[in-house]
């Protein structure tokens, strides 16, 4: 049946005397997508990164893909990662942001194929077959050899996605990915995730676009004040969210 991906129990991380993940209880099936919803500052984007490896958990427990992230079963004892280690965990888990960060100086191909050349160690020739592949799957055959600047906010997002999918992701990490764009831009990059949503792909998309949550996530979870309030079907938690704080915030979103 459905297995599970990502199990946070009780995830906690401090920045100083900021406790901004207060103990985060999470769970992903393989194949499913999960949408995030909650208030600026509410620590999504400190829970993404904790998932990826970019910022360590402080507490608790965050299992991904079977391993305990950070460390290692040897014997009766935990050892913590060492650099490779974190590298190679880092590799399998793709992460689109609102800012696109792509390389300003190359063009969408070479954005596309310099991790495939520097991380997976692929022959330049090879990287740009499959950069090529995963723009033409995004629908920017057409724009493989633009630079940023000569893109729209869609279209440069759509190219961090396929740079992405180039490292053949076992997960995929969204924060906020339409949140920077013009209006008119967000449904091209909403379409792009959705069709990657139905070749099957597991991914946590925190979101305020609760039409995509509805419609695309298999669960719906709202964060608030570093944890995880409610965690349910997205029509659960849209037409009868348990807590008064959930309703506020949908009432707002709305
Ligand atoms: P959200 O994505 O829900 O808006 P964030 O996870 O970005 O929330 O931020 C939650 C809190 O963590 C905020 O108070 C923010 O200032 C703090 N924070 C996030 N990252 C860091 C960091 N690297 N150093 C210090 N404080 C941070
Ligand atoms: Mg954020």
């Amino acid at each position: 049946m459905s297995e599970l991906l990502v199990e946070a129990i009780g995830v906690e991380k401090s920045f100083g005397s900021n406790h901004v993940l207060t103990g985060v209880n999470f769970t992903v099936c393989r194949g499913e997508v999960s949408c995030i919803i909650g208030p600026s500052g509410s620590g999504k984007s400190t829970f993404l990164r904790t998932i990826n490896g970019l910022e360590t958990a402080d507490g608790g427990s965050l299992v991904v893909d079977g391993e305990q992230v950070g460390y290692r079963l040897q014997g009766d004892r935990y050892h913590a990662w060492n650099d490779r280690e974190w590298a190679q965990f880092r590799s399998g888990i793709g992460m689109v942001f609102q800012r696109f960060n792509l390389y300003g100086h190359m063009d969408a191909i070479e954005n596309v194929a310099a991790s495939l050349i520097h991380v997976k160690r692929m022959s330049r020739t090879k990287a740009h077959e499959r950069a090529q592949e995963e723009l033409d799957r995004v629908g920017l055959g057409e724009h493989m050899y633009k630079k940023p600047h000569q893109l729209s906010g869609g279209q440069q997002q759509r190219v961090a996605i396929a740079r992405a999918l180039a490292m053949d992701p076992k997960l995929m990490l969204f924060d906020e990915p339409t949140s920077a764009l013009d209006p008119e831009l967000v449904d091209e990059v909403l379409e792009t995730m959705r069709s990657l949503a139905q070749g099957g792909m597991t991914m946590i998309v925190v979101t305020h676009e609760i039409g995509f949550a509805r419609e695309v996530g298999d669960t719906l979870s709202f964060f608030d004040r570093g944890t995880v309030l409610e965690q349910g079907t997205p029509d659960a938690v849209i037409s009868d969210p348990n807590s008064v704080r959930t309703r506020a915030f949908l009432e707002r979103v709305r």
